[in-house]
């Protein structure tokens, strides 16, 4: 099947070539209570505007997808990274309404993206309630505990490898193992906080919740800004490496 995508270099344009772009659209007319086909080819519309015009094939570069809004939503705006091997671009993707064709514009640059982890809380609080709640003076406890947890993980920098355990709707969020070294942390200075029998509760309650998107896995939100003209080089930094690593562990979407 193809899929390849062509820009322009005069024009700067891009145009998605599929074949799906030469399958016809079909519209229904409520008021006609009919269907009607339009057949479409943009392949050949754009070849046929730019005739004559020098083009070149662009290369998406892989897990460069990004987007505001939530997967499956047809109005969404979203974002992928191309290179025609010297130069980085945006591809802006979007759809005026949910029957028109999706639009493309070319933007000469690229997309940086930064991260943050975010300690749910809330979520343990709620978890060791139910768990621990027993234990003297638990509620003072629970909230020492939660000061822990968000002081460690404000401190251990950014590792290399984020494991990824759970998805969320927007591939903005998902949730991340909590590592070794901040498990470890956090159990020597719990040891603050709880005697050695409330200690065996504790490191039993984070290695039990510390999978899928449980309440001691992290949050890691991300956020992204498109960034016009390419005053960086095309080989990845530091960041974009993490992040492409974050990203090949998701599931393909
Ligand atoms: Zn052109």
């Amino acid at each position: 099947m193809a899929d390849c995508w062509i820009r322009c270099i005069e024009c700067n344009q891009v145009a998605h070539i599929t074949d799906y772009d030469r399958f016809p659209q079909y519209h229904c007319d409520r008021n006609l209570d009919e269907i009607t086909e339009k057949p479409v080819d943009d392949t050949k519309r754009f070849m046929t505007q730019h005739i004559n015009h020098r083009m070149e094939e662009i290369t998406v570069i892989k897990n460069s997808f990004i987007s505001e809004g939530r997967y499956g939503e047809p109005l969404n705006v979203s974002y992928r990274e191309a290179t025609n091997g010297k130069e980085r671009f945006v591809i802006q993707e979007w759809r005026e309404d949910v029957n028109s064709p999706l639009r493309y514009e070319l933007i000469p640059g690229y997309i940086k993206t930064s991260f943050r982890l975010e300690v749910q809380s809330d979520e343990i609080r709620r978890q060791m309630n139910e768990e621990i709640a027993h234990l003297p003076l638990a509620a003072v406890k629970i909230e020492q505990f939660i000061k822990i947890v968000e002081k460690v993980v404000s401190r251990s920098p950014m590792r290399d490898a984020i494991e990824i355990t759970a998805e969320s709707d927007t591939p903005l969020d998902a949730y991340c193992k909590m590592d070794a070294n901040s498990v470890r942390g956090i159990l020597r200075l719990s040891e603050g906080v709880f005697d050695a029998k409330e200690m065996r509760k504790v490191e039993q309650f984070i290695y039990r919740n510390n999978n899928f998107n449980d309440s001691m896995t992290l949050l890691l939100k991300r956020s992204f800004d498109v960034k016009k003209r390419h005053p960086e080089p095309l080989k990845s930094d530091k960041e974009q490496s993490l992040f492409d690593e974050a990203v090949a562990k998701r599931s393909n979407r």
